[in-house]
């Protein structure tokens, strides 16, 4: 994935092309001005880009999680009253089983009573089926919205985020570092001290961009960002064949990248691959926002993590 910019009305477009493929831009139409094939390369800063999309998308859902939201709800008021009726013939039944027994009932009798409980069961299932669909459209919404948190919030602390990562203290080396990885794994690394802590994204709220403004304020200041491993955990750690490949190519294409993660990274730090989900990880986007601007992984010797296991990022020479 690479960002482009449409050369008659400015805005910013990705395009899932490698380096190789560019000629394919001259086909490519602006979705907003309609322009065919006049695209720029955009490497600049793009986290606000993103907030903006974001604050789109929250008004988008914002508009339809009611209505889908009173959806279900109905469906489950509606399985509540049939699961009632389903009780209560069922009791009726069984009240006809025992007069039958008692030889005070004809047996034709419990046969309507069978007939409705079938007719019960049959509407359960298509209510069951409702409220599935009705689901189906009501919680991604719901995690989606959660996914872009509070927009308010998010937009107010978006530029304390970038200002944080570009104001990052040198570390004992001169290095200005900050630390990217596992959400859970990288903030306990953090509660050591506050110099840890001042490495890695800390705010109260989060969203995508502003993950991306607080990875742009470190490139801002040209920092240096390290990739905390936990090599217990495949989520807070990365297949040693996607190593491999960083290993082989260090300034490894932005353009190619999430496609990597898909391929050999599902389940690991790189991609999120649960719960009928498969998107890249946070981290991933991390990194890829760093690719896009130029930085390259570099592999030296962890004493903590093992041989060819300490992974930094760097900025572009110059
Ligand atoms: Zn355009």
């Amino acid at each position: 994935m690479i960002t482009y910019k449409c050369g008659r009305c400015g805005r910013i477009t990705e395009f899932y092309f490698s380096r190789e493929q560019t000629y394919k831009l001259k086909q490519c139409q602006c979705s907003y001005c309609n322009t065919v094939g006049n695209w720029q390369l955009y490497d600049r800063e793009i986290a606000d880009v993103i907030l903006e999309r974001e604050d789109a998308r929250a008004k988008r859902i914002a508009a339809n999680i009611g209505p889908a939201e009173s959806d279900v709800n109905k469906c489950k008021e509606e399985l509540k009253a049939l699961a009632g009726q389903l009780r209560q013939r069922e009791w009726q039944y069984n009240k006809c089983q025992t007069s039958i027994a008692k030889g005070q009932m004809s047996t034709s009798e419990i046969d309507t009573a069978r007939k409705a409980i079938e007719e019960i069961t049959d509407k359960m299932v298509a209510a069951t089926q409702k409220l599935k669909d009705a689901e189906l459209i009501y919680l991604p919404l719901k995690e989606q919205a959660a996914d872009l948190g509070n927009r308010q919030a998010v937009n107010a602390k978006a530029p304390d985020a970038f200002e944080a990562a570009k104001n990052v203290k040198r570390s004992k080396n001169g290095h200005l570092k900050l630390y990217i990885g596992n959400r859970n794994y990288v903030s306990s690394h953090g509660t050591q001290n506050s110099t840890k802590k001042a490495r890695l994204l800390d705010v109260p709220v989060w969203s995508p961009g502003l993950n991306v403004a607080w990875v742009e304020g470190g490139i801002s200041a040209k920092a240096v960002f390290k990739i905390k491993l936990n090599a217990g955990d495949p989520y807070a750690d990365i297949p040693e064949s996607v190593l491999q490949a960083f290993r082989e190519t260090p300034t490894y294409d932005a353009a190619e990248f999430f496609r990597l993660c898909k391929a050999q990274g599902k389940g690991s730090l790189l991609w999120y691959d649960k719960d009928g989900k498969s998107r890249p990880t946070w981290t991933a986007l991390e990194i890829w926002v760093l690719l896009r601007a130029g930085y390259r992984f570099t592999f030296a010797d962890s004493k903590h993590d093992g041989a060819g296991r300490k992974i930094v990022l760097v900025p572009p020479p110059g």
